[in-house]
Order: structure tokens, then C-alpha cells, then sequence
């Protein structure tokens, strides 16, 4: 794509710049933006001092299935509906202003991240790829991500519906916080339906957007 705006090129760089500072991967921002890989790859060099880290990114939808991922997931997903669709926001402007509104709430309720940017980013993409939905927790209402192809109705999510091994995992080990390189799904296959004690012993259950009316 021709750039013919310096004000058009130079938003892109703050775009850019906003995207690597929350931890953009290269693939998001190739994707993303309309700046040549070599000044994606300079800027990078400029805000964090290194390369950018290579490797997959992550491709299972499963992933977000599990109990405190869905959560997160959920949450944040929230927001960049409502930014997207209610606040006015570009896709990227959503995506951007959405996980800094989930960093600053895990950070002010000392959650540890389960999202990191390119998680979030691929949530959006399975979203728009028809891979999965949001369903509203028939206990509490809130909406919450499911497969696409789940039946929507009916489901309680799992801040309304806590694991039965709740109270066993939090007292030998921190659960590590989401990694791109790796789908944490198959190691760690738990169901919504599930939790485990660091949610509990956390008291983890961010409170929820307001549902959003879709229709
Ligand atoms: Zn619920």
C-alpha cells in the first residue's frame, strides 16, 4: 500500500508504537498495518531495545476454552465489542485501548495476565474467522466466549459455575501466565465448566462488563 499522507504514515507509526509497547509480535503488526517490514522491525528495535522474537504464533481455539484463559478472554472481548461497537473505535483502536483496559484491571486487582496482546489478537481473529461466539451466562447474564459451534443456550460460565478440583492446584504452583509460543489447551485441559484453587484462594472474578445489547 502507497502511503501518500505523511499524517497517514505518521499515525501509522503511533499505531505501530502503541502495538509493540503492549507486546505486539511482528505477525500482528504486518498484519495490522500498512508500514514496511523493515520499519516495523526499526521501530521495534527503537521501543524495546531487541529484535522481535520469532516463532508461531498460536492457532488453537481451544486455548480460550479453558477456565481462567475463557475468563480473560471473555473480559476482554467485552471491552473490544463495546469499543468497536458502541464507543465508535477502529478494529485497532479497539484492540489497543481494549487490552490496555484489561492490563490496567488485571493490574489493579492484582490478577496475573492471562491474555498477552497477541492472544488478544487472535481472539479477534477467531471471532471474525467464525471459530467462536459469545453466549450470555444464563446465572449471571454476562456474556462469554464458547466454540462456535456450541449450542449458545443454557451455558453458565465459569465465574457462575467454579471447577470441581477448585482448591487443589494454587497451593503447590503458580499456573504461568499465557505464552504465545506455545497452546496451553493440551497440557492443561480443563473445560469451563472447570477451576482451580487460584481462582479461589485469588478471589479472581473480574467483574464483568455490563452486558451489551447486540441487537
Ligand atoms: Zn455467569
Amino acid at each position: 500500500m502507497t502511503r501518500t499522507s505523511i499524517i497517514d504514515d505518521a499515525r501509522e507509526v503511533v499505531r505501530a508504537s502503541a502495538l509493540i509497547e503492549l507486546g505486539a509480535r511482528m505477525q500482528v503488526l504486518e498484519s495490522e498495518l500498512a508500514l514496511p517490514r523493515d520499519r516495523l522491525i526499526r521501530l521495534y528495535h527503537e521501543i524495546k531495545g531487541e529484535s522481535p522474537p520469532k516463532g508461531m504464533l498460536p492457532s488453537s481455539a481451544d486455548w480460550y476454552m479453558t477456565w481462567q484463559a475463557n475468563i480473560h478472554a471473555s473480559l476482554f472481548y467485552n471491552a473490544y465489542v463495546f469499543l468497536k461497537d458502541q464507543a465508535g473505535c477502529s478494529h485497532l483502536d479497539a484492540l489497543t485501548k481494549g487490552f490496555r483496559l484489561y492490563r490496567e484491571h488485571c493490574a489493579q486487582n492484582r490478577l496475573e495476565m492471562q491474555l498477552d496482546l497477541t492472544r488478544a489478537w487472535t481472539l479477534v481473529r477467531f471471532f471474525k474467522g467464525g471459530l467462536l461466539q459469545l453466549t450470555a451466562c444464563r446465572r449471571c447474564a454476562g456474556k462469554f466466549v464458547i466454540h462456535k459451534y456450541d449450542a449458545p443456550d443454557g451455558k453458565v460460565c465459569a465465574i457462575c459455575q467454579p471447577p470441581s478440583r477448585a482448591g487443589k492446584r494454587a497451593k503447590d504452583k503458580e499456573v504461568p501466565a499465557a505464552s504465545c509460543g506455545t497452546d496451553g489447551a493440551s497440557d492443561d485441559a480443563e473445560t469451563q465448566t472447570e477451576i482451580d484453587a487460584q481462582g479461589e484462594a485469588r478471589s479472581e472474578k473480574p467483574p464483568r462488563p455490563k452486558p451489551i445489547p447486540r441487537d
